[in-house]
């Protein structure tokens, strides 16, 4: 029998999704409302690049992905981890599988595929979706409000809301951060949005910028302070992109605001130590080009030579010893992280302070948050998808349990 105390999901990201999820199945009458004409923009562009639902490290270095705040996402994880959301999407028919690093992939199933039956499965649980509803805070009796297409302001009924709002990258998608102002304006402690997971600004020169945009650097290490990365990035008109960049672009944006020095170090030749790169490159012959000699030696060439040329000084590059060091360490001049709106995720939002064990406002009772419009962050490898998921069946578990309803397992 269908309970007749209604909740407000709002925002039909992975967050709001999961949390209407646990809900409908425990016999509530879920509202879920969106600002968009449809649900999951964001879900749908990160499958755009195979999406990587989860990973499947071990707990406790998984809830360190978190960095600040591992200690919450351990505990939260543990009442909602990756091996429980793998086995939810087995039970909608969606299998998975773990690559060779470790990330968790959907089998045969594109993201399409999984938000269809998703939606479709809420639907048959009696879910009711309002789509082109955008949230628009509170009314005086604490209802939430919003604003559908006929542009008339309406309260909604419900004992309980739970917003999911997103954080601020990736604008289009719908995640604006436009919510901000309205929990801000409710005394809410907000911390601001910031890029995480993006690009890099160098300043290249007009030559390097034309002739090697869009061209990859392969197999190298990226250093910043006690943080490093490897993998293949990629040249841009405005700097470098790439999973190695992505993952120290939040150490390199904290520098960066404190206005320190950002020491972003790249090896070139990652799997050559030092000493034998020196013995390699000690005996250069008189009349053979550095271009040349380079390439047959080392295998350095392309993007990879001309990098080297771009930041090294003619005379650096003629000296073997200087020229190893700047092969196993090229400072980039790192002008700037790119723009918020660019960014794979952000940072910043609703302070963990401000929210009780059940992710419920402590401000605002009765109203509970989830997904990346709390404040946190994690790199790129199925982190941010989990923690949507995992914040979002939580804070459905606190709605529950503030209404007195007994959860399903
Ligand atoms: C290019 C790209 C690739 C990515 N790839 C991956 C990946 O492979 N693996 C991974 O783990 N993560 C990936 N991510 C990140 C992941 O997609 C997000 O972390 C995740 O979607 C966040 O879920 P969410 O539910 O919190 O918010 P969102 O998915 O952003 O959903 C929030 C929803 O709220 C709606 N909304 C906002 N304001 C209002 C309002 N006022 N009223 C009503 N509705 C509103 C929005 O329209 C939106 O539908 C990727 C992101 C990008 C941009």
């Amino acid at each position: 029998m269908k309970d007749e105390t209604r909740v407000a999901v709002v925002g039909c990201g992975p967050a709001g999704l999961m949390a209407a999820t646990v809900l409908s199945q425990a016999g509530l009458s879920v509202d879920l409302f969106e600002a968009k004409g449809s649900a999951g923009c964001k879900f749908l562009i990160a499958g755009r690049g195979g999406l990587n639902l989860t990973h499947s490290e071990q707990a406790e270095a998984f809830a360190a992905r978190y960095g600040n705040n591992a200690e919450i996402f351990k505990k939260l994880l543990a009442v909602f981890s990756p091996g429980d959301l793998r086995a939810w999407l087995r039970g909608i028919g969606v299998e998975t599988f773990v690559g060779t690093s470790g990330r968790v992939f959907p089998k045969d199933a594109s993201a399409h595929d999984i938000l269809k039956i998703w939606i479709e499965t809420l639907g048959k649980h009696g879910v009711v979706f309002h789509y082109h509803h955008r949230w628009q805070g509170f009314s005086k009796t604490g209802a939430p409000l919003f604003l559908p297409e006929d542009g008339t302001l309406r309260e909604f009924p419900a004992r309980a809301v739970l917003l999911a709002l997103g954080g601020a990258s990736w604008p289009q998608t719908g995640s604006d951060g436009s919510w901000a102002a309205l929990l801000a304006a409710r005394d809410v402690h907000l911390e601001p949005f910031r890029p995480a997971n993006c690009g890099i600004e160098v300043a290249w020169s007009e030559h390097f910028r034309t002739r090697f945009s869009g061209k990859p650097l392969k197999n190298l290490l990226l250093r910043c302070n006690d943080r490093q990365a490897t993998g293949d990035v990629v040249v841009t008109a405005h700097g470098l992109e790439g999973g190695p960049v992505y993952a120290l672009s939040g150490v390199i944006r904290d520098l960066l605001g404190k206005g320190s020095p950002v020491p972003l170090l790249l090896d070139l030749k990652r799997d050559l130590p030092l000493e034998r790169l020196k013995d390699k490159i000690a005996h250069r012959r008189g009349k053979e080009s550095l271009a040349n000699f380079l390439r047959k030696t080392i295998h350095l060439a392309g993007p990879a030579y001309s990098l080297l040329r771009e930041i090294c000084s003619p005379e650096d590059l003629q000296e073997p010893t200087v020229l190893a060091g700047c092969i196993k360490n090229l400072t980039i001049p790192v002008v700037n992280t790119r723009p918020l709106a660019e960014a794979i995720s952000s940072a910043g939002g609703v302070a963990f302070a401000e929210v009780n064990a059940d992710l419920m406002l402590r401000k605002l009772p009765g109203v509970f948050v989830a997904g990346e419009m709390l404040d946190w962050e994690a790199p790129t490898g199925g982190y941010l998808l989990q923690g949507a998921f995992t914040t979002g069946h939580l804070a459905a578990q606190g709605i529950l349990k503030w209404l007195g309803r007994p959860a399903k397992p």
